[in-house]
């Protein structure tokens, strides 16, 4: 049934670059057996997932939506595609994203655009763009997408679905190709919120493969559910809400908290006051950290190497000249000049002071309240091509997921209602490893 659905809707929404349909239903007929023969069902058992095409699965094409790992085939899985086939999931095939995980539109993709399945005049949001398109159109029943400095939330947000950023290290990032290391993390694309606690609760995990993973115990999370968010102290950041933020959007937030309220919780409004430096200061940390990581791709190791170079420097050139986007050529630059000497204290090193002054916002308001919420994006989804020819336009559209990214905080993005027939997300900021108040509060909401 899923490969039907995305057989009649794929064509315009472009959500998978490539689907594994043999493997799958050889998936699906062990698991018939295995429900006969009544043995053990994994916690995701059955479910069709599709996976972001920047996280490695064992034989099957893995691109990064890049020319230059257009014949990628890896010969491992990253620990959460184990967890998901040991949690009983049938894999569907890789989905559409920005080349690299660069960009919040998927018009960076090297393939061809998602586009969105409320409107398909409009972008799905990026990078995650076919996490969250799939999920909208009814080709996946969840996906899991990658969130940097909102690559989960923001798509989700534009696409109606629900997309969750847990806490830097709580889900191993063993397999997921890098992008910036220190702000990347894996989440889940769902349509509801008890889906998202169902596939949280099977990728959490300490794991050794990954030097930043986390060791730390892993709730119950779909106890949390309890849709009790009486006492509940709310901050309401007037940075989320001020200029900048569409009226429209700003009116659907402002009604969810009447919800909350009429559930018993209590807002206040708060400030977190180096909001507006978060912007500048993720563009060059994470382009560093993308010039270094990105240096691997030189044409020998991995994908596509340039013909007849006419020595080994030519062909890294000629390979990256070739394999790169004009997105992902930006932001190597970048990085390696923020990186070079003469040049790193005044730009790397800056920013990672001011790094710890927003985390330290963040830490300062959870002091006093449970939970943050504010848009996830600032505006409801654009139209395709109308923001491609302005990169600093486009990297403003983060400017409400890109501090929890800095921070290290888990987000939630939930729907909360329409303008214009586009879907508005509302983000919910919990405190570190405190998923279960954030999918609480997500749940009592919905
Ligand atoms: N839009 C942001 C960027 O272009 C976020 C990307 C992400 O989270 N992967 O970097």
């Amino acid at each position: 049934q899923a490969f039907k659905t995305i057989q009649e809707r794929d064509d315009r929404v472009g959500a998978y670059l490539t689907l594994d349909e043999e493997k799958a239903r050889a998936t699906a007929r062990r698991l018939d057996d295995q429900l006969i023969a009544g043995g053990d069902r994994g916690l995701l058992f059955g479910l069709p997932v599709g996976i972001k095409d920047n996280i490695v699965t064992d034989g099957l094409r893995t691109t990064c939506a890049s020319q230059f790992l257009s014949n990628f085939n890896p010969v491992y899985d990253a620990t959460v595609t184990k967890k998901l086939r040991h949690a009983d999931s049938v894999i569907l095939g890789k989905l559409n994203m920005d080349e690299f995980a660069m960009g919040g539109s998927n018009e960076n993709s090297s393939f061809h655009p998602v586009r969105n399945p409320w409107n398909l005049e409009y972008v799905p949001g990026g990078s995650s763009g076919g996490s969250a398109a799939s999920v909208a159109a009814g080709e996946a029943y969840f996906t899991l997408g990658s969130d940097t400095g909102g690559s989960i939330r923001q798509p989700a947000s534009y696409c109606g679905v629900v997309g969750l950023k847990p806490t830097y290290g709580l889900v191993s990032r063993f397999g997921l190709v890098a992008f910036a290391s220190s702000l990347d993390q894996i989440g889940p694309v769902t349509k509801n919120v008890e889906d998202s606690a169902y596939v949280l609760q099977a990728i959490a995990g300490y794991d050794s493969m990954d030097s930043t993973s986390a060791n730390v115990d892993i709730p119950d999370y779909l106890s949390a559910l309890t849709g009790d968010v009486k006492g509940l102290r709310i901050a309401v950041p007037k940075e989320y809400i001020g200029e900048g933020v569409d009226a429209s959007v700003k009116e659907k937030i402002m009604d969810a908290l009447k919800v909350l309220e009429g559930l018993g919780a209590v807002w206040e409004e708060v400030s977190l006051p180096h909001t507006e430096y978060a912007v500048a200061t993720y563009y060059l940390l994470a382009s560093s950290e993308a010039s270094s990581n990105l240096a691997r791709f030189d044409g020998v190791r991995y994908g596509v190497r340039a013909n007849n170079p006419s020595n080994l420097l030519d062909l890294y050139h000629e390979s990256r000249s070739q394999g790169f986007g004009p997105e992902v050529k930006r932001r190597i630059m970048l990085g390696t000049y923020a990186l070079s000497s003469g040049y790193y204290d005044a730009y790397y090193l800056k920013a990672q002071k001011v790094r710890t002054l927003i985390k330290r916002d963040f830490d300062q308001v959870f002091e006093k309240y449970d939970i943050i919420i504010g848009p996830t994006a600032p505006t409801t989804a654009f139209k395709l091509g109308s923001q491609v020819d302005n990169p600093l336009t486009m990297y403003l559209n983060d400017i409400l997921t890109i501090p929890v990214s800095l921070a290290g905080v888990p987000a939630v993005s939930i729907p909360c209602g329409f303008v214009d027939g586009l879907p508005v997300g509302m983000q919910i900021i919990g405190k570190s490893f405190d998923e279960s108040t954030v999918l609480r509060v997500a749940h009592a909401f919905e």
